[in-house]
């Protein structure tokens, strides 16, 4: 492995934005429904989808799988993160998502943007670059560590959370498993991506593998 590549976690962009309090703009790469602004560059927010679906015995788990499918489809055809954040009708019947994106290896939208009549739940989902490295585009150059703004290639674990991941209770999804953390020292494996998509409305996604406790880091093989 030369030199260049160095092991940088993922940040997530921590930044909120109401829905609908910005007209939406659409470009080639999608509708933008935010922007921040990093180290005094624009950074567009797109986004790439919306998802909703019953309740059902997973709860929250369960329509996180069904968020993890769309994310891990979309980051395996585009290569960078995305992100939904996890909503709910305030009766609890039915769950939803907007899924969103900055095109960015290195960094994911953190929001409480949620589809219309739905709340957020105070976690999200995002994926990792399903790659063990990436090309540096001009977005992930606005997060990466300054001792790294010049290099081409960054080394990556597409299935470890990140340092800035343990800021808020949330999912991620990498190359081969779901996992969910609430805090360092409290990680479970979720779900195995190479699984069947669970049916959406169905009866569920079926019996989650009994793997809580067993520290997340284990399954990974570099
Ligand atoms: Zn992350």
């Amino acid at each position: 492995m030369p030199s260049s590549w160095v092991s940088v976690p993922a940040v997530l962009l921590g930044m909120l934005f109401v829905p609908g309090s910005l007209a939406w703009a659409v470009s080639e790469a999608g509708p933008v429904v935010a922007h921040a602004t990093v180290r005094g560059h624009d950074v567009p927010v797109y986004r790439i989808g919306e998802l909703e679906a019953a309740d059902t015995q997973q709860g929250m788990d369960g329509f996180a799988i069904r968020v993890a499918y769309a994310l891990h489809a979309w980051t395996r055809e585009h290569g960078v993160e995305a992100i939904g954040n996890l909503c709910r009708t305030p009766d609890g019947t039915r769950w939803g998502s907007v899924l969103l994106t900055v095109y960015a290896h290195a960094a994911s939208p953190r929001t409480n943007a949620c589809p219309a009549g739905m709340q957020a739940v105070g976690v999200d989902v995002h994926s990792h670059p399903q790659r063990q490295r990436y090309s540096v585009n001009s977005i992930d150059r606005l997060f990466l560590r300054d001792d790294l703004m010049y290099q081409a290639m960054v080394a990556t674990r597409p299935d470890a959370f990140s340092a800035d991941d343990y800021a808020q209770p949330g999912y991620v999804v990498g190359r081969i498993h779901l996992q969910f953390q609430e805090g360092r020292g409290r990680d479970r494996i979720v779900w195995d991506m190479g699984r069947p998509q669970p049916p959406w409305g169905g009866a569920g996604p079926g019996p989650v593998p009994k793997r809580e406790g067993r520290p997340a880091r284990s399954a990974l093989s570099p």
